[in-house]
C-alpha cells in the first residue's frame, strides 16, 4: 500500500507472493482489450482500457501482467489506464490525460515489464515509437520501454506540473509479481487507487444518483 502524499488516497497492489493488500469488493475493473477508449464513471465491465471517476464515486482498478498500470489524480477525479504496446500506440495515455480538463496532480506508474526485458518485433517497436516524443532514442534496439514512453507522453501534454510515483519494478524479473511473458500465466497483478476510508463511504453512497454526472449519462 502506497499512500499518495497530500491526498486521502492510497495505491493498493495484489501480486503473487506476499504482496497482497486487501482488494476492496467494490473496485471497478474494465473489460480490458488493449484499446484506447477511456470511459467516465464506469459501472465496471465496460470494454475499455481507461477510466476517469469522480472523486469518492468509485475505485479505479486494473489487472495486468507485464503491461503498465497507470493511475492519475486530479483535484476532482481519479483515473486509470492499462498501457501495453497496442494501447500506447493507439493513444490510450493521451486519451486519459485529456479526459479531465484540469491540472494533473499525480501520475502513478506501477510495475511492468522493463525496457531491457521487453523484446518485440520491428512493427511493434515502430508503432510505439510513432507517438513517443523521443522516438527511437527512448527504446533499446529490438525492445520497447513502456514506462519511459508513458512518462514522456504525459510530460509532452502536462510539462513538469505533476508529481510522480514510479514503482520501477519489472514484472518479469520480480518473483513477487505475475508476468505473462515470464510464466505464460493467466494470473494477474491487481492495482487500485482508493480513498483510505473509501470502503465505508461507498456503502453509504447511492452511486446511481450521487454519481450521475453528465459523462455517465452519455455512456
Ligand atoms: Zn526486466
Amino acid at each position: 500500500m502506497i499512500i499518495i502524499p497530500g491526498t486521502d488516497l492510497y495505491l493498493g497492489l495484489s501480486g503473487a507472493h506476499g504482496k497482497a493488500d486487501p482488494l476492496p469488493e467494490n473496485a471497478l475493473f474494465l473489460d480490458q482489450i488493449h484499446g484506447n477508449r477511456v470511459v467516465a464513471n464506469p459501472a465496471g465491465g465496460e470494454r475499455a482500457d481507461g477510466m476517469i471517476i469522480e472523486r469518492g464515486c468509485g475505485i479505479p482498478a486494473l489487472r495486468v501482467a507485464d503491461c503498465l498500470p497507470v493511475f492519475a489524480v486530479w483535484d476532482d477525479f481519479t483515473g486509470a489506464a492499462h498501457a501495453g504496446w497496442r494501447g500506447l500506440a493507439g493513444g490510450i495515455i493521451e486519451n486519459l490525460i485529456v479526459a479531465v480538463n484540469s491540472q494533473l496532480r499525480w501520475l502513478i506508474l506501477g510495475p511492468c515489464i522493463c525496457g531491457d526485458c521487453y523484446s518485440v518485433g520491428d512493427e511493434v517497436r515502430e508503432a510505439v515509437m510513432a507517438g513517443d516524443p523521443s522516438g527511437a532514442r527512448g527504446h533499446l534496439q529490438g525492445k520497447v520501454d513502456l514506462r519511459g514512453s508513458v512518462l514522456r507522453r504525459v510530460r509532452q501534454l502536462c510539462g513538469e506540473t505533476f508529481q510522480l510515483i514510479n514503482i520501477d519494478e519489472c514484472t518479469l524479473e520480480s518473483k513477487n509479481l505475475h508476468s505473462f511473458r515470464g510464466d505464460k500465466t493467466v494470473e494477474r497483478n491487481f492495482l487500485w487507487l482508493a480513498e483510505i476510508e473509501q470502503g465505508e463511504h461507498i456503502r453509504q453512497l447511492n452511486v446511481e444518483t450521487e454519481c450521475n454526472s453528465p459523462e455517465r449519462r452519455k455512456n
